[in-house]
């Protein structure tokens, strides 16, 4: 397995390769949501790199920078059966080696980035699209893998890269739920015994709404039904809203391919999904 921790390693390879690159940009603690992505891009490219970052610039000062979790040998392990052979591990000095307070910015469009998770997390998509763009030109992939589990992060992503003309395609990922529904993510590790039984509500939740968002139903209803039901089972909801998939504006009305979006909190532990209407 390869593992390139500079960025003069990482280019001779990357100068050495014939056919397509599929990067799979990733903060690591590996699940099978990650290993679905990984998958699709080896379906996709001849290369798949997988990037394992802990990106500081997009978790905010009272957020779980500190404690997120890294589990470099066992992601590495976990990446060696998938069959991915090449891995890029850059460090904060690699990343932002004149600090991170006085750099260049890519400032996401407000429209996408200030609702729903970037209402109560300011500077976090930023955060996301300088990284990207740097991992992008780091790598010079021909093809972006994101999940839609992040999907207001896949949005932004997408009209970063038409914006900006990158020369990348954006390939969206299906988002992976455990068998209980509950959508994978590292941040379930931090979920103790009781709150992973309850979990699995925010997902049963959104999938409930969804059913019930026909064309004659009240938006507004089915929000409020759906954030008590979140509340009596013990979370604090932060957001539970049904929006555009694309212009991710607020719909009064469903939809057909609209999607419901949630974030709450249970315990420490912030969780988010999204279902879409059928
Ligand atoms: P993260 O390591 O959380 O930054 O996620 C890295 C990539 O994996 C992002 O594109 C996420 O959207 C994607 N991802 C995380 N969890 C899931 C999941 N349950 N299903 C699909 N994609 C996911």
């Amino acid at each position: 397995m390869a593992i390139f921790k500079d960025i003069a390693g990482l280019r001779q390879w990357r100068q050495s390769l014939h056919g397509t690159l599929a990067l799979v940009p990733t903060m690591g603690n590996l699940h099978e949501g990650h290993l679905a992505l990984v998958r699709l891009a080896a379906n996709r490219a001849e290369h798949v790199l997988v990037s394992i970052y802990v990106n500081p610039l997009q978790f905010g000062p009272q957020e779980d920078f500190a404690n997120y979790p890294r589990t470099l040998d066992q992601d590495l392990q976990r990446l060696h059966e998938a069959g991915c052979q090449t891995v890029f591990t850059p460090d904060n000095g690699l990343m932002y080696p004149r600090g991170r307070q006085d750099i260049s910015i890519v400032m996401p469009p407000r429209s996408l980035s200030k609702v729903l998770c970037g209402a109560s997390r300011p500077g976090h998509f930023a955060g996301v699209c300088t990284v990207l763009s740097k991992l992008l030109h780091m790598v010079a992939p021909e093809i972006l893998v994101l999940g839609e589990k992040d999907y207001q992060q896949l949005r932004i992503v997408q009209q970063m890269v038409a914006d900006l003309n990158l020369n990348v395609q954006v390939l969206p990922g299906p988002l992976q739920r455990e068998a209980d529904g509950l959508a994978y993510s590292s941040r379930n590790t931090f979920l103790n015994l009781a709150e992973r039984q309850v979990a699995p509500l925010l997902a049963e939740t959104l999938f409930d709404l969804a059913r019930r968002s026909t064309s004659d139903a009240e938006v507004s209803d089915l929000a409020a039904t759906g954030w008590e039901r979140l509340e009596r089972a013990g979370f604090l909801p932060e957001y539970l809203e049904l929006r555009d998939a694309q212009t991710l504006q607020s719909l009064a009305l469903p939809q057909p391919g609209a999607r419901w979006f949630a974030a709450a909190r249970l315990g420490q532990t912030r969780l988010i999904d999204n279902v879409i209407i059928s």
